[in-house]
């Protein structure tokens, strides 16, 4: 692994004008940028220290706190600094003028975060663990974020990782030694039972119906209906805002129209689809396809019915909130109580929809203890270990040879390792940390 060497700047904190800026530096020319534009010579280890930051030509740009952590006890791994001044448009835009003056560069986005990777200070889940914590607008996708920082999806990983090792150490053996009497078949029977138990444990971390990374990406609930039953009106008061046009022309609603919200905790996207009918007009059935797509591909449906009209649908699914709209315009006894009655137009039953939706979201995670799958690329790399775990399998039951089944568990832990960064690095950092902002 190459370790660059220079030395990189960014402001940490949020844009200006903001109380404070936060200017981060990190790299082996930190000191010498503390004792040329700090008005100290040298910083105390780990101690605020009031300074006054100069620009290149000496003149006092602000004052401010600055700490210094020199490598390798610190989050880079690297000598840091980090200077707190006020935190004026201006001043910052002068701060990081005299430091990059002085040597350093501006860094790309995530790459504190990489420098630590690099150091060995986390791995790569953690990694992606910094940057969830920092997107986190639920208290759901934070907790799950501080799980994995702890290291659980580390250890789990790695857990699996080691399985395959051994089981690689036990076909090394029957390999070496092929004359000897009790190889191979000894040596199956134990490789045989670990390598199952990793498919039957794979298998379960896919089938876990996507919810820790629902819980990272949001849930997604799809409003169903006819046209004119008032889905657009219901979507706004969800959102609390004008987020879809509502008209009395049926068929208003052509493209599926998202809002992103946080209820009981959880991230979700609400989507107003086009109304559910037939219709040649050629824009408005591509509208009704995509309708049904989204309802497809959602986790919560909310079929919304005009309370003047019967409920029928084939396309209701257990889970699904069947609810019935423009109660102010029937009389209420004659709504079933079987159904969620709302009127979306005065806002009645609003609460009750979210209540219904926030106790489904808790039914839903009811079994999450800890993240298992939380990205894409996680569920891509277990699906590709699956694939060679499968193949080992085949080859062990077959005659063809241990060989084959080495190469294939050693496929494997690659693929696991490159979910940790531990093998293979570089083909999955620069995508990893891209999607970080800068100065983190
Ligand atoms: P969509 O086609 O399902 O999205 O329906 P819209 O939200 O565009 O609403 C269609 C019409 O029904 C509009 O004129 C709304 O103002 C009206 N509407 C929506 N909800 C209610 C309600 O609860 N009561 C009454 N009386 N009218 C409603």
């Amino acid at each position: 692994m190459t370790i660059r060497r220079d030395t990189i700047c960014a402001l940490a904190s949020g844009q200006p004008p903001a109380a404070i800026s936060v200017i981060r530096v990190s790299g082996p020319e930190t000191s010498d940028i503390v004792a040329s534009r700090l008005s100290v010579e040298q910083l105390k280890p780990r101690h605020a220290t009031l300074v006054d930051l100069k620009s290149e030509s000496g003149e006092q740009i602000d004052s401010g706190l600055a700490t210094f952590m020199p490598g390798p006890a610190s989050y880079t791994g690297e000598d840091t600094l980090e200077i707190s001044l006020h935190g004026g448009r201006m001043i910052t835009e002068l701060a990081l003028k005299s430091v990059i003056s002085a040597g350093a560069r501006l860094a790309e986005p995530g790459e504190f975060t990489r420098r630590a990777f690099e150091a060995g200070k986390l791995d790569l889940t953690r990694a992606e663990a910094v940057a969830d914590l920092i997107d986190a607008e639920s208290e759901a996708q934070l907790g799950q974020a501080l799980k994995q920082m702890d290291g659980a999806l580390e250890a789990l990983y790695s857990g699996w990782r080691e399985d395959l090792t051994e089981a690689l150490a036990l076909l090394e053996a029957s390999i070496d030694f092929p004359d000897e009497e009790d190889a191979p078949e000894t040596v199956d029977a134990p490789v045989l039972t670990k390598l199952e138990s990793l498919q039957t444990d794979l298998q379960s971390a896919l089938a876990d119906g996507n919810i820790t990374e629902r819980i990272r990406d949001g849930f997604r609930i799809a409003i169903l209906g006819k046209p004119n039953a008032g889905k657009s009106t219901l979507l706004n008061q969800l959102a609390k805002r004008e987020a879809a046009i509502v008209t009395d022309i049926p068929g208003t609603t052509r493209d599926v129209v998202e809002v992103r919200l946080t209820l009981g905790g959880y991230l979700v996207w609400i989507s107003d689809t086009a109304g559910l009918r037939e219709t040649t007009d050629l824009v408005e059935a591509e509208g009704v396809r995509r309708a049904l797509k989204a309802g497809e591909e959602s986790d919560i449906r909310i079929w919304l019915h005009d309370a003047r009209e019967a409920f029928q649908s084939d396309q209701v699914k257990p889970g699904d909130l069947i609810v019935s709209n423009k109660s102010d315009l029937v009389d209420p006894e004659s709504v079933s109580r079987e159904t969620l009655s709302i009127s979306a137009k005065d806002g009645f039953g609003i609460d009750q929809i979210e209540a219904a939706i926030i106790e489904r979201l808790g039914s839903l995670t009811r079994n999450v203890t800890a993240p298992i799958i939380t990205r894409a690329r996680h569920r891509q790399g277990i699906e590709r270990a699956l694939v060679h775990i499968d193949s080992a399998l085949e080859h062990l039951g077959s005659s063809t040879g241990a060989e084959f089944v080495s190469e294939d568990v050693r496929l494997a832990s690659r693929e696991l390792g490159s979910l940790t960064g531990h093998v293979d690095p570089e083909s999955v950092l620069g995508a990893v940390f891209s999607s970080f902002c800068i100065g983190k």
